[in-house]
């Protein structure tokens, strides 16, 4: 609202919180005919510089005189964020132990959305004049224009087929004339009665209970369903049924989830395609989805994980694609579980979240055991087909020879798919060309300058990358340490590695390498997976993208190069992870048509959570890897919380790490590890120390940590203290 809309002046305080890392909000001088209700985005100054906030509370008690304080510079045109929103946010932050000013600071992430977009200059025909002359070009615009509608300059031009300066020639003569139009409308709204799916029994049930889930509070829904079930066919029913109710939809996807396959089938439920947030979004796009989002004119939106901090007017459902996927974990300044959130923003919005996964969380597995979480299960394939078959192949007696990546086992499985004109999919979690890149000649290892991590060589761009910091250089002729021409060696494949030795092997087949670092960005990505869906290529080397609930109806034969990859860590959700992105990736052979068959190259073939892949018994993984949490005290039976502390001395960052560890408060409930080196030991020339804070899950882990962080030192000279609350990482 302006300041001049309302009559009677009043002098008023209010609090505004800010966003930046300060504990409360700041409290402003409403100035004489402002208007702000709780919610209100205000520009207002800090210290030297002005920053949007939101107005936290419009009576704070507050024994200030108001004339002491700043005032209020700005209310902004938008729609003020409710009550459940900023309920949300302060919890959010009470959570992960961020500022709200931080938590705030993700919603507030589109500037341009907060005033109404401008209105566009256009032209518009002036019908009593004409031309001093007709030509052909001029005659196809008046033809063009001869609705009397208002054209932008260039759109009169592209559509009459004639360059900008005929239009320009016409609009001197009085021929059109300037006016302004409104910014282009948004699009028309999601039809739930479009196209409804003939779903199969099985999946009728399912719908049907999700569809109840409304009329029921926050209830949340786990769909556990083998890939190719039609989770997705499902989900979508819950949609339906928010837009009949006049409610808004959030779908939450791991970011790469959101691909062309993915809006092509909303539009064709639908009618038309749903708005999309994410991190590659213009900015005026990115304004137009976050201000539909409040006004209520947008009604679904499909996103990664940020899109759950939008400011949804009418939220009516939320739904979390592929929830065991670690993408919806963020890392950085605020840390927070995007899929837990979502089960948090229900609850206090009081509507139904529904999860999908074929291969759940173990943690939301638990939790729908307990009765937390209802579990729906869709055991079959949509269209019929089986389930691959899945065999490992032994590494230590069946692999190839040295230097070669691709045992003769799955040389010949993909000689016979390929043969039958079918897809072959090679999964390896390893962009570049090769891990480790060393001097034949010295030994010498080409590591980051700035992290403790090898460089790992990216043939096709001829570069030497580290894969923490971004840092890049030329491969060198000779060896940086001893001098040595044309003496350095690969150690180790990967993704274009095993393209090269495929492309050896099947000279006739069309190889696509499929990696997130390739150039062209998501444009190119989106692109290449729809030309693997329609046929386009025969053998397809891929990074842990390619796992992700993609639907590629030709894929038969599946071959894990290295499925030991994700074991080794010192993660206790490692057997967890791998047992998921194995289960996801050779889940992509066969989905339609049946038939499809998953290859693991393995040096341990005995490990369990290969034997649980094989032997198809799911359930029996669960239930060991559940048992082995409770037993060991992991979540979800414990709660966990890293320290990370980081600064650019190692001396002085070990020591503040030990100082910070010193003051824990004593408390039997909680087991304090570390400090100790983080396994990745430098991060773009910063040391890194860990600590591990773990209680049982009837602990208040946060209200121990925040004492805790009441007693520790204050970080100075460069070093920071980072908290990770339920980490993901162990790095
Ligand atoms: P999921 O999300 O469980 O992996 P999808 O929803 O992607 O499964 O479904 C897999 C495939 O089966 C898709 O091509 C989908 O359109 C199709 N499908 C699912 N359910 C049905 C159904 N009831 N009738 C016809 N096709 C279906
Ligand atoms: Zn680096």
């Amino acid at each position: 609202m302006l300041f001049d809309d309302l009559p009677e002046a009043r002098e008023t305080i209010a609090s505004v919180l800010v966003p930046v890392a300060v504990p409360e909000p700041y409290t402003y001088r409403v100035p004489a005919g402002a208007h702000v209700v709780p919610g209100s985005i205000v520009r207002v100054p800090l210290g030297t510089r002005e920053v949007t906030g939101a107005v936290w509370d419009t009576q704070p008690d507050a024994a200030i005189n108001p004339r002491k304080l700043k005032e209020i510079l700005h209310v902004h045109d938008a729609p003020p964020l409710n009550d459940e929103l900023r309920r949300f946010i302060d919890w959010v932050a009470g959570w992960t132990l961020a500022a709200p000013g931080m938590v705030l600071r993700m919603v507030l992430r589109s500037e341009d959305a907060l005033e109404p977009e401008p209105p566009v200059p256009g032209l518009q025909r002036v019908l009593d004049r004409s031309p001093d002359r007709m030509t052909p070009a001029r005659a196809r615009v008046l033809a063009t224009a001869a609705d009397g509608l208002a054209w932008t300059r260039s759109g009169l031009a592209a559509t009459a087929g004639v360059s900008t300066s005929v239009i320009d020639g016409l609009a001197e003569q009085g021929v059109f004339e300037p006016v302004f139009m409104t910014a282009t409308p948004l699009p028309l709204p999601p039809d739930p009665a479009f196209n409804p799916p003939q779903l199969t029994p099985t999946q009728a049930g399912v719908a049907e209970a999700l569809v109840a889930n409304f009329d029921r509070g926050g209830v949340v829904a786990l769909i556990d369903g083998v890939t190719g079930s039609g989770k997705t066919e499902v989900y979508f029913e819950a949609v339906a049924e928010a837009l009949r109710r006049g409610r808004q939809a959030v779908i939450l996807v791991p970011e790469i989830g959101l691909t062309e396959q993915f809006l092509r089938r909303f539009e064709t439920r639908f009618g038309v395609p749903p708005a999309e947030w994410h991190s590659e979004i213009t900015p005026k796009k990115r304004a137009r989805v976050w201000r539909g989002v409040a006004s209520g004119e947008v009604q679904v939106v499909v996103g990664a994980r940020s899109a759950l901090f939008l400011p949804f007017s009418r939220l009516g459902l939320i739904v979390v694609d592929e929830e065991h996927d670690t993408a919806f974990k963020q890392d950085d300044r605020v840390s927070y579980n995007a899929r837990d959130m979502a089960v948090v923003r229900g609850h206090l919005a009081r509507i139904p979240v529904v999860l999908a996964s074929a291969t759940p969380s173990v943690e939301s597995r638990v939790n729908a055991d307990l009765g937390r979480y209802q579990r729906h299960v869709l055991p079959e394939r949509a269209s019929g087909a089986s389930l691959p078959d899945l065999a490992v192949i032994d590494m230590r007696t069946e692999g190839p020879e040295r230097g070669r990546w691709i045992a003769p086992g799955l040389v010949s499985a993909i000689r016979e798919t390929f043969a039958q004109k079918g897809q072959s999919l090679l999964f390896l979690n390893r962009r570049g060309y090769a891990p480790l890149t060393l001097c034949r000649s010295c030994g010498h290892r080409f590591q980051c300058s700035q992290c403790s991590a090898w460089l790992v060589e990216h043939r096709m761009k001829g570069k030497l990358v580290c894969h923490h910091c971004g840092h890049t250089e030329a491969i060198p002729r000779a060896c940086p340490a001893c001098g040595t021409q044309d003496a350095l060696v690969a150690c180790g494949p990967g993704v274009e590695r095993v393209a090269e030795e495929v492309e050896g092997l099947f000279p006739d087949a069309r190889v696509l390498v499929l990696s997130s670092d390739l150039l062209g960005g998501p444009d190119r990505l989106r692109r290449e997976m729809k030309l693997v869906e329609e046929g386009g290529a025969d053998i397809v080397i891929g990074t842990q993208l390619v796992a992700k609930g993609h639907n590629f109806p030709l894929m038969k034969l599946v071959g894990v190069i290295d499925a030991d990859l994700g074991l080794a860590h010192g993660d206790p959700r490692a057997a967890e992870r791998t047992f998921q992105l194995l289960a996801q990736v050779t889940g992509r052979a066969g989905r339609i048509t049946g038939g499809g068959r998953g290859l693991l190259q393995s040096y341990s073939p005995d490990h369990p959570v290969l034997k649980a892949l094989l032997s198809s018994d799911r359930e029996a993984f669960y239930r060991a890897e559940i048992e082995a949490r409770r037993a060991a005290g992991l979540p979800p039976f414990g709660r966990l919380a890293a320290l990370v502390i980081s600064g650019p001395e190692k001396a002085a960052t070990e020591a503040y790490a030990r100082a910070v560890s010193r003051v824990a408060p004593a408390d039997r409930a909680v087991t304090i590890l570390g400090p100790a080196e983080a396994a990745l030991a430098m991060v773009r020339g910063r040391h890194r120390y860990r600590l591990l804070a773990m209680a049982p899950r009837q602990v208040d882990l946060q209200g121990y940590l925040r004492h805790w962080m009441t007693l520790a030192p204050p970080a100075r000279g460069g070093l920071k203290l980072q908290i990770d609350i339920d980490p993901q990482q162990f790095l």
